[in-house]
């Protein structure tokens, strides 16, 4: 049964400022380049999983932390203007505002690194988690917090009555009593690999991997392919879906756009196929625009790509 109520997201994770360099090429060892541009932009997997689920009409809750630094009160202030309830941002008082160095070649081709800062002394005690987590339909978590935290917050979702989707990503060991936690895993082609131990270069491939993790006791297992689309596997069905043809300016933030409108369809009800179409569109309208947040549609956008 689908619903028009707004679902209560609890997002935690990850809050980067983007420094986002466009050059031609990357540059080979020991070259210099020209480079076209130099601009900051907010992003961080948890801020843009966030932004991705308030734009497709859910309530969100944030649970990041921040520098006390410039970075980081921009980074509140964009995070504001979406609407997200900021109450569990915590803000470090020594550790910076989490960057990413972002370049992005005239390809769409991008190239990431990121220096967690502030990230890595979120924490939480259960009761402070709990709060948040009171009456939400979803914890949407990734792997750019610390673990401990993550398989807390997981510990305290399933306690709160509350499902969970995690997008394990940046890949790490996770430990065997977390997957049968999971109602829902989305994972790229190279994560999918990693964590099911296959190749996964093919739809063919992916589902013989999605069904691997979903034996372990997952809900349901998205695996996401780039520009190929998106493998969905569940225990009745599995199902590729092709992405969407497009000029594409910057990937940045595609799977996290992927994930906010996959989350926020599954919390009002759709089935998996009809959200993760919503997702595939979200994410597709994301690659032709420039940036992280900044690229992520809002709902009228997504629905008019809808058949
Ligand atoms: P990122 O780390 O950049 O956020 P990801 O590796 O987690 O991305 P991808 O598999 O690259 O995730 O992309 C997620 C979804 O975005 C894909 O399933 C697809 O629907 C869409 N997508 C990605 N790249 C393209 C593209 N070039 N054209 C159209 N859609 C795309």
């Amino acid at each position: 049964m689908t619903t028009n109520t707004p679902p209560t997201l609890v997002v935690l994770g990850s809050l980067n400022m983007d420094l986002l360099l466009r050059v031609p090429r990357a540059p080979a060892g020991g070259e210099t380049l020209l480079g076209h541009s130099l601009s900051q932009t907010p992003g961080g997997k948890g801020g843009n999983q966030a932004v991705a689920c308030a734009r497709q009409g859910g309530h969100v809750r944030l649970l990041a932390r921040i520098g006390r630094d410039a970075e980081g009160q921009a980074l509140r202030e964009a995070l504001q203007r979406d609407g997200i309830d900021l109450a569990a941002l915590q803000q470090d008082p020594q550790q910076p505002t989490g960057k990413a160095l972002v370049m992005l070649e005239d390809s769409g081709q991008n190239r990431i690194v990121v220096l967690p800062g502030a990230n890595a002394e979120l924490a939480f005690d259960d009761e402070a988690l709990a709060a948040p987590l009171q009456g939400a339909d979803y914890l949407v978590t990734q792997l750019e917090s610390p673990l401990p935290l993550v398989l807390q917050a997981v510990a305290a979702a399933r306690r709160a009555g509350c499902k969970v989707l995690l997008n394990p990503s940046p890949m790490q060991p996770l430990p065997d009593d977390l997957w049968p936690q999971l109602d829902t895993l989305v994972l790229n082609e190279i994560e999918a690999a990693d964590y099911a131990g296959m190749p996964v270069t093919t739809p063919e491939e992916a589902l013989a991997a999605g069904r691997a993790l979903l034996a372990r006791g997952t809900g349901r297992v998205l695996i996401t392919l780039g520009a190929r689309g998106v493998v969905t596997v569940e225990r009745e069905a599995c199902v590729f879906q092709p992405a969407l043809k497009v000029a594409v300016v910057d990937t940045t933030a595609a799977g996290d756009t992927f994930t906010g409108a996959l989350v926020v369809a599954l919390a009002r009800g759709l089935g998996t196929p009809e959200a993760a179409a919503r997702g595939v569109r979200a994410a597709a309208l994301c690659v032709t625009r420039l940036g992280a947040q900044a690229s992520i549609p809002t709902t009228e956008e997504v629905e008019a790509l809808l058949p």
